[in-house]
């Protein structure tokens, strides 16, 4: 788990049918490159069998690809401008003859500067988050039965899976264009999540990620988001979920956490800020002291669990004394990792019209002090696992040096040395931890 700049939280997902990087010869060829957060991996595994079953063989090099699709992210500037990049790269390979058709889908897609874009660069096809079914279309399938619903299963088979059970948010963060761009919520039936939660682990999942943009907000039916939980908890070996939204979370949650046995003990509760006067102005719904008593119950709850959060630094207003409470906070809660942003204006949303804006050396400031004292944290307690032997879920099989990364059931990321497949558990010790990471030696059995 890192303290990171500019990255949503994101815990990789190996696909389940991974593209082999070759194509058979005369077959048609797609490249699908995806931006952001896990909602949007999720997206293009859906992309991914579209494109599959269109009988396209997936590549990995743009100018290997008769297609390339792009699935962006539109959260903060910086991950517009790295789309840019691609998109020039596009156009030249294009005029080379080697890309013959470009697609832009996502969050870009669903906001307004697609259409800037779509005429400064050569893009064939722009789709936006409610319509991306329209692609099959595209690919040359005859008809497309499936429409973006949040029924439309994702990733089948694999050790990792992902499942929707939300989408968009009913929030208006004042900084935030996820409601403009994948709009309001819609929440999947029980039964739906279930079911596919059934066949996937029949189809050998091992670790179900529930996924939602405020996924603690879920209800269907009188059913709320913990009766869910507990629901898959049942009917999973391994279940996490993200992202969470404070003003969701209820005790009984957290409660659960720690006492079933197949939820790792991993929350990401994003607080934003630490400063009341900046909540209000973000219009997060809940104050410091609300956010700490909920922390308070996880840790009871599950003392040996890990805790992240994302925090934005330099929202407009925010002053020094702002800051400094943000930094109080998180001594407080003592955080096992923390995603900080600098603030990104994005059009359209009230951040980006509001007064008061902070320069960048003041930013760049306060963002090197939180993750300072995230680390500071981050570290002392990873150092109290060392010496102790922990069962560990291996999500990806071994690197070039020879180590495998896993994961405990207190939510650590672990480096293991093993060339064990992806999807068992090893035991072994704890043999160092750095702020990010802990290090265990080779499996005791
Ligand atoms: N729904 C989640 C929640 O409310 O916590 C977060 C979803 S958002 C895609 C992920 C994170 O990006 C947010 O928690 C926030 O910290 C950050 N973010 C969103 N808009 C931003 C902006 N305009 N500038 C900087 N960071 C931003
Ligand atoms: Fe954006 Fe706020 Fe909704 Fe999260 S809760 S997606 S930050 S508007």
């Amino acid at each position: 788990m890192s303290s990171t700049t500019q990255t949503t939280p994101m815990a990789p997902i190996p696909l389940s049918r991974k593209p082999s990087g070759r194509a058979d010869p005369g077959a048609r060829t797609a490249c699908i490159r995806t931006f952001g957060c896990q909602m949007n991996v999720h997206d293009s595994d859906r992309i991914r069998r579209m494109i599959q079953d269109a009988g396209y063989a997936e590549v990995q090099r743009y100018e290997d690809a008769d297609l390339v699709i792009l699935n962006t992210c539109y959260v903060r500037e910086n991950a517009v401008d790295r789309v840019k990049g691609h998109l020039g790269e596009l156009n030249r390979l294009r005029r080379e003859g080697r890309v013959k058709k470009v697609a832009l889908t996502g969050c870009i897609g669903a906001a307004e500067e697609s259409a800037t874009l779509q005429q400064t660069y050569d893009i064939d096809l722009v789709l936006g988050t409610h319509n991306t079914y329209e692609l099959a279309e595209f690919v040359g399938l005859p008809t497309m039965q499936e429409t973006y619903t949040p029924e439309l299963p994702g990733t089948e088979g694999g050790h990792n899976a992902f499942v929707t059970i939300m989408t968009g948010c009913n929030y208006q963060c004042s900084y935030c264009i996820v409601p403009a761009v994948r709009g309001r919520m819609i929440c999947r039936p029980m039964g739906s999540v279930i079911g596919e939660v059934e066949n996937l682990v029949a189809g050998g999942a091992g670790y179900i990620t529930l996924l939602g943009q405020t996924v603690d907000a879920w209800r269907h039916e009188g059913k709320r988001f913990c009766d869910l939980l507990e629901a898959v908890a049942e009917s999973a070996p391994r279940v996490w979920f993200t992202t969470s939204h404070p003003s969701n979370m209820e005790d009984r949650t957290l409660r659960a956490i720690g006492e079933q046995d197949t939820i790792v003990k991993r929350l990401h509760l994003p607080v934003q800020s630490g400063s009341d006067r900046m909540l209000k102005v973000m219009h997060r719904g809940y104050k410091a002291e609300r956010y700490r008593r909920k922390i308070e119950v996880f840790r009871e709850a599950a003392p040996d669990g890990t805790l992240s959060t994302d925090i934005i630094v330099g929202h407009p207003g925010e002053t020094e004394e702002d800051h400094e409470q943000t930094l109080r906070l998180v001594e407080d809660c003592a955080f096992d990792s923390a995603y900080i942003f600098k603030f990104s204006p994005r059009r359209g949303t009230e951040a980006a019209q509001l007064p008061g804006t902070v320069p960048d050396a003041v930013v760049q400031r306060r963002f090197l002090e939180v993750l300072r004292q995230v680390e500071q944290n981050a570290f002392a307690r990873n150092q109290r696992k060392v010496g102790g032997v922990e069962e560990i879920y291996i999500r990806h099989g071994s690197t070039e040096d020879g180590k495998a990364i896993g994961e405990t059931w207190s939510g650590h990321a672990v480096h293991v040395e093993t060339n064990i497949a992806p999807g068992a558990y090893v035991k072994a010790k704890i043999e160092s931890a750095g702020p990010h990471v802990l290090y265990a030696g080779e499996p005791l059995e």
